[in-house]
Formats: C-alpha cells, sequence, structure tokens
C-alpha cells in the first residue's frame, strides 16, 4: 500500500471514483458519452436468460407462476424452449403435463418473456422422423463448433425445431448454446481447443440469419447465448444483412440463484444488488455506464417449485424496483437486439434518459 499520496478525503475520494467510472465506461462502450467526459445521463438497460426449461424439472404450473411473476412486475427477460428433452418431441404424442407446459411457453411472450431455443434435446442430434434422439449422435452443442459442418445442415436442424415449436403455437426468438460436460465433449473442446479459440462454426451464423430473412424467428434480429463475463460481457454482430441481423448478446452477470446444480451455496442476492441498493453488480453496471445488465440463470435453481433460488431472485427484483426504479428500463434479449440493430448502437438509450 501506498502511503506517499495525500490522504483521500471523501469528496476527493467520490471525485476519483466517479472521473475513472466514467473514463472506463467511454472506453468499454464508445457509442456512449463519447464527446465528453461526464457520462451521459442514459438508463441502464436490464435483463436475464434462464437455461433448461422444461416441465420435467417442477411440473407446468412452477412456469406459470414465473410467467405470472414476470407479468406483475413488468420485467423482462428469457426463458429457454428444449422440446425434445424428455427423448421425443413434446409437441407430439405429449402427457398431460407437457401440453400444460407448452400453453405456459405460448403465453410467455405476452409477460416479457422471451423463448430461445436450447436446441432440441440439450444432448444428442434429433432424428425428427423418428421421433428420438439419434443413437450415439453427437451432442448438439459440440456440433455447433464443428467445422465441418454446412450452413445448409444447420439451417435444415433449426427449421426442423422452428417447425416444431410452430406445432404447438411458439414462435421462437433466438438461441441459447447447450453446455455439456461429458467426457466425449470435454475432450473435443479439447482438441477444437488446441486448434484454436472455442468459436462456433462461422456457416452457424450464417444458418440463423438466413431463417432470420425468411421471418422464421419471431424478430428479425436473433440474439444468441454462449459465453458470459462480468468484465468482458458485450454485444457482438455475428451476421448481417438489412434489417437481419444475428447477435452474440453476453451476459454480464452470472448465476447466483442456484443453478444448474440447484445448490444453496450458490444463492446470493447481495451478489446481484445489495439491501441498500448500493453495491452489487448491477449497481457497478450502472454506475459504470454499461448500456445494459444482463445475467443468466437455470431453470434447476430459478423455480418457483423445487428451486432453492426463488427467494432470492423475488427478493433481487424487490430490490432493484425500490433503488433503481428511475435507472433501469427492463428489455427482453430480442428487444435489445431489435433496437441495437434498428439504431446501429446504442445511441437509442440516449432518447430513454
Ligand atoms: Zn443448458
Ligand atoms: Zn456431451
Amino acid at each position: 500500500m501506498k502511503t506517499t499520496q495525500p490522504p483521500l478525503t471523501r469528496r476527493r475520494f467520490l471525485r476519483v471514483v466517479t472521473t475513472s467510472a466514467a473514463v472506463a465506461a467511454t472506453r468499454r462502450w464508445p457509442g456512449l458519452a463519447a464527446a465528453s467526459e461526464k457520462p451521459r445521463a442514459h438508463k441502464t438497460i436490464l435483463s436475464f436468460y434462464c437455461d433448461d426449461t422444461s416441465p420435467y424439472t417442477a411440473g407446468a404450473k412452477a412456469f406459470q407462476t414465473f410467467l405470472d411473476f414476470c407479468a406483475e412486475h413488468h420485467i423482462a427477460g428469457e426463458s429457454s424452449v428444449i422440446l425434445g428433452m424428455g427423448g421425443h418431441a413434446m409437441t407430439r404424442n405429449s402427457t398431460d403435463e407437457e401440453r400444460a407446459f407448452l400453453q405456459q411457453v405460448q403465453r410467455a411472450w405476452d409477460c416479457g418473456i422471451d423463448s430461445h431455443m436450447e436446441l432440441m434435446t440439450h444432448h444428442g442430434l434429433f432424428d425428427f422422423d423418428a421421433n428420438h434422439e439419434t443413437k450415439d449422435a453427437v451432442h448438439e452443442g459440440l456440433w455447433i463448433h464443428e467445422p465441418d459442418v454446412t450452413a445448409e445442415q444447420y439451417e435444415h436442424y433449426f427449421s426442423n425445431i422452428i417447425a416444431e415449436a410452430g406445432r404447438a403455437g411458439i414462435r421462437l426468438t433466438g438461441l441459447t448454446w447447450p453446455g455439456c460436460g461429458c467426457e466425449k465433449c470435454k475432450q473435443r473442446y479439447a482438441a477444437l481447443r488446441a486448434a484454436g479459440p472455442k468459436e462456433p462454426n462461422p456457416e452457424f451464423w450464417k444458418a440463423l440469419l438466413s431463417l432470420a430473412k425468411q421471418g422464421k424467428f419471431r424478430s428479425r434480429t436473433v440474439p444468441c447465448f454462449f459465453d458470459a463475463s462480468e468484465t468482458k460481457g458485450d454485444i457482438h454482430e455475428k451476421a448481417a444483412d438489412g434489417p437481419c441481423a444475428v447477435f452474440d448478446l453476453m451476459p454480464n452477470a452470472n448465476d447466483r440463484f442456484g443453478t444448474w446444480t440447484n445448490s444453496p451455496d450458490k444463492v446470493n442476492a447481495d451478489y446481484y444488488l445489495s439491501a441498500d441498493g448500493k453495491s452489487g453488480i448491477l449497481a457497478r453496471h450502472i454506475e459504470a455506464g454499461a448500456p445494459y445488465a444482463l445475467w443468466y440463470s437455470h431453470w434447476q435453481g430459478l423455480n418457483p417449485a423445487k428451486g432453492v433460488g426463488w427467494r432470492a431472485f423475488v427478493m433481487v427484483i424487490e430490490r432493484i424496483q425500490t433503488h433503481l426504479r428511475d435507472r433501469v428500463v427492463w428489455m427482453r434479449p430480442s428487444d435489445i437486439t431489435n433496437r441495437y440493430h434498428a439504431a446501429g448502437g446504442w445511441s437509442f438509450l440516449d432518447a430513454m434518459g
């Protein structure tokens, strides 16, 4: 610790903190506050992703409770749809529970919630003719990274998933990468990483753009979720043509709502926002002038029936409403990418100040 500097008075401390936050914001988000040192008063977008949502974890009623809560509190985000997770397409020969769940997914959009495909099975590639997973098939998340797959193959597979969703009256909004820690995937990812950074096959983005241009997604822009980073979370345009575009919209906050293991030691409301509203990653992003604060979560931990993170989620939303109400605007991921693409950057936020 240096002792030669003059003592920091509270006022000087605040000046140092404010100035460095403004400079950092200008550097990180050049579209914002570029003209002056002072950060412009713009609202910060809030949103979230919820992975692995299905009727098998906590039943359809839990998803209904979640959607009701989102609608009542006027929040917005995303929740995955994995139509073949139960071993068959839940849009065909469905059980009562699956049907009840699909009815809820149909109303997700009206409750402020996007529906991303987390591919068809979150496991091996699906055989749509046989209505089951292909035996010993490559896992979907890895397949997105395999360099030899063509744009046509991706497009064909994704259009099958979109057609299944259509059978249930569901319009998909984007795509979430289904992560997998199985031995086969781990080894293959390691081999791919040895050859270069772990990136999806570029043909994958082309296929999504082609589907967006055909109007197969709900919006003309398609948000995707791959990796997250508290410090390097950012939006990346991956493919675009006129009004249509595909984005990697990275979360910049992690899962402290129990994760996929539904573990109590992974629940922490203060991580997002402290009870006094002064600290936590949401407060930090807002202070730094970030255009958005977006966290990811998992249905196993978040669901209101069995999830250990549900109470913390409710608490965080209440804290946001108490302390940040005037500084944030909720948007589902597809609204974020639609507006970002239409404006050619974050300038639209200035009009929301
Ligand atoms: Zn997942
Ligand atoms: Zn795997």
